[in-house]
């Protein structure tokens, strides 16, 4: 997959376009999402610890979310989005750990603030077949009202990464499943292409979404938040 240069993402409030590197200070500085904390802030709900999470496709700096999770949601709140945003194709098994991929599972009935403290890195695995890797981070925390009624806010997310078709390297929007599967190519195709592609032992090309997980066993999106 291609990789290299500074990924960049949009701010969910503001919808500004900020490098990954920027993202903490931007949401700091954000007047909008200023806007929106002033406005909770009035409200007659409980104070909460909110935790800012940065979620990181593991061998992929092109896929990442910046999370704000409430301190009384529980993993399985974070499982489930995460399974809503990125992973879910066949309802597989999935688990967190600390300390690697190996480490000590956590019990997804765990709220967020009996886990989460400075430096704390936690490991998810979804399906124990064809495995995806997400490392969870916490890089931040603050003491307020949350923002939604929902256990997880959605502050940033990468931007779809842009592939060229391998033909004739136009913008591709297809992936074909039997280049990757018997050939070992991550074969990215433009609209035309992907007409004409005589591979079909795995079906049509697939459509390329905002996915770490496209590729992986029948994952086909469609890679949008929950909430
Ligand atoms: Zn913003
Ligand atoms: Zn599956
Ligand atoms: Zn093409
Ligand atoms: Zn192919």
């Amino acid at each position: 997959m291609p990789g290299g240069k500074q990924s960049k993402g949009k701010c969910a409030y503001c919808g500004q376009e900020i490098a990954k590197n920027a993202v903490a200070k931007h949401l700091t500085a954000c007047a909008q999402r200023q806007e929106i904390i002033t406005k909770t802030e009035g409200k007659q709900s409980e104070t909460k610890t909110l935790y800012h999470l940065r979620i990181q496709a593991a061998g992929s700096n092109q896929f990442w979310l910046d999370l704000e999770m409430c301190g009384s949601a529980t993993l399985k709140d974070l499982d489930s989005y995460l399974r809503a945003i990125w992973l879910e194709c066949c309802g597989h098994l999935s688990r967190f750990s600390a300390g690697g991929w190996q480490g000590k599972e956590i019990s997804k009935s765990r709220r967020a603030d009996e886990i989460f403290e400075p430096g704390v890195e936690l490991t998810h695995i979804y399906d124990f077949g064809t495995s995806s890797f997400t490392l969870i981070k916490m890089i931040g925390e603050r003491k307020g009202k949350p923002t939604t009624s929902h256990p997880i806010a959605l502050m940033a997310r990468n931007l779809m990464p842009e592939y060229e078709c391998i033909e004739c390297k136009q913008p591709a929007g297809w992936l074909c499943m039997e280049c990757l599967t018997e050939e070992d190519i991550w074969g990215v195709l433009c609209d035309e292409h992907a007409k004409m592609h005589p591979h079909d032992n795995y079906g049509e090309p697939v459509r390329l979404v905002n996915s770490p997980r496209l590729g992986l066993c029948g994952y086909a999106g469609p890679a949008e938040p929950p909430y």
